[in-house]
């Protein structure tokens, strides 16, 4: 379980409240009488997905930002008239994924298939 940071906004009091997420915002008493409340605190999580920079062979170069593989899924998709699809962009049936993984094997599938019609 997370340790977060509760104050009291009457006495000043600052304690660490080792808490479950789905519990952290329920106050604590404070010894004053009040109530502790917890205190916003910047973490290193982010809502952004951290992207792993790759080398991709479907496009023979390393992608460093998502914004890149973007460009380079756009132009795969200009030039051979079919989109990639990424694992986990699939029309799901199931719960979503919150990695992301590129398919080589559906990569190199759906290039087979554009060369053949
Ligand atoms: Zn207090």
């Amino acid at each position: 379980m997370p340790t977060y940071v509760f104050s009291c906004e009457s006495c000043g009091h600052t304690e660490e409240i080792v808490r479950r997420v789905n519990g952290r915002d329920d106050p604590e008493p404070c010894s004053c009488g009040k109530n502790l409340y917890r205190r916003f605190t910047p973490t290193q999580t982010s809502v952004v997905p951290i992207f792993k920079s790759e080398y991709y062979p479907t496009f023979g170069k390393f992608i460093r930002n998502r914004h890149e593989l973007n460009d380079e899924k756009k132009k795969y998709a200009d030039a051979n008239g079919s989109e990639l699809i990424e694992v986990g962009n699939e029309k799901c049936t199931s719960k979503p994924k919150t990695k992301t993984v590129f398919d080589e094997r559906r990569a190199a599938y759906e290039l087979e298939r554009a060369w053949k019609s």
